[in-house]
């Protein structure tokens, strides 16, 4: 059904080359890489297409919010149940592949949109997409009260610390994390953000500040994504880019950034955060 369930984001060039950054990696796993039960506490559209639920559990006040795209995997219950059956340690993977496939947990990765470790709190951001997987299907009905798990992950983002220039490009499903990135880039670091959307009202407010140019567009709307990066003027020195999103989308911007404009592959990070699948012909 899905190319990222649970495996880890498929990651581009991952530049980690600063100890701080290290250290943070290190913390979060030590602290939260265990399934932990969360109850749905609030549920609210954002957007006509995003679904913003805050997750609520004791366990969530002894998280580390590392900001920026720091990811989390959803566990879902099967149909059926009430509450998703957890894995018990940090060797979740194989102990879910272990479970009677009825039982095993639907896993999906999703963006720490905010993160209350003082309330036990984590906030998420949901494209719901129809009825067509079990994380929008969720999204689509949920009420507080509703039983999941949660697993904290990692940051993907990773400049190197002689970044100047911060390109971010993403579809909805990275906005979450464009806007955790965006909340803390330092104040003399420069950033240029295109952003594509189901449609206009989708494009929720962003941490924005002077030498941060942000620029939408909605699906449909004339040329596309691609040729409006192709059409921009970028430093290549300094420069740190950030592609999510639709699988093809973040490998044809990576090749772009790469191939044409002799981008440095180690400074483009780029991550299919889910893959268009066509219908099959015939
Ligand atoms: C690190 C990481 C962070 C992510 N953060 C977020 C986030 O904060 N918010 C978010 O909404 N998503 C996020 N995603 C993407 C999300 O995991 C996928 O969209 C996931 O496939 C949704 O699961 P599903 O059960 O709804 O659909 P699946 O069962 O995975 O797929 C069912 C069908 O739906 C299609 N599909 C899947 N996603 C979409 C979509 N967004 N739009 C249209 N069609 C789709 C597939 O092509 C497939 O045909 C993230 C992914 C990664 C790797």
């Amino acid at each position: 059904m899905t190319t990222m369930t649970a495996t880890r984001p498929r990651r581009g060039a991952h530049v980690a080359d600063r100890p701080a950054a290290a250290g943070r990696r290190a913390t979060a796993q030590r602290l939260a890489a265990v399934a932990v039960p969360v109850v749905v506490s609030a549920v609210r559209r954002v957007t006509p297409s995003v679904v913003r639920v805050t997750l609520a559990g004791e366990d969530l006040r002894r998280a580390t919010a590392l900001g920026a795209d720091q990811y989390f995997r959803l566990l879902l219950p099967q149909p059926g149940q009430q509450r998703p059956r957890l894995p018990e340690t940090e060797e979740w993977w194989p102990q879910i592949q272990a479970m009677p496939e009825d039982e095993r947990p639907v896993v999906r990765n999703y963006t720490v949109r905010g993160l209350r470790p003082e309330l036990g709190e984590l906030d998420v951001d949901v494209v719901a997409h129809g009825d067509t997987g079990p994380a929008s299907r969720w999204a689509l009905r949920v009420v507080p009260g509703d039983e999941v798990g949660v697993i904290l992950q990692d940051t993907c983002y990773a400049p190197p610390a002689t970044t100047t220039h911060v390109l971010l490009v993403a579809d909805a499903t990275a906005v979450p994390a464009a806007a955790g990135i965006l909340a803390g880039l330092p104040a003399e670091v420069t950033a240029t953000v295109l952003v594509e959307v189901p449609s206009r009202e989708d494009a929720p407010e962003l941490p924005v500040r002077a030498g941060v140019d942000v620029r939408w567009r909605a699906a449909g709307d004339q040329g596309s994504l691609l040729a409006d990066l192709q059409a921009l003027p970028l430093p290549v020195e300094g420069l740190y880019a950030w592609v999510a999103g639709e699988a093809s989308l973040a490998t044809t911007v990576r090749r772009h950034l790469v191939r044409d404009r002799g981008a440095d592959k180690d400074a483009v990070y780029f991550c299919g955060y889910w893959r268009d699948q066509a219908p099959v012909a015939g």
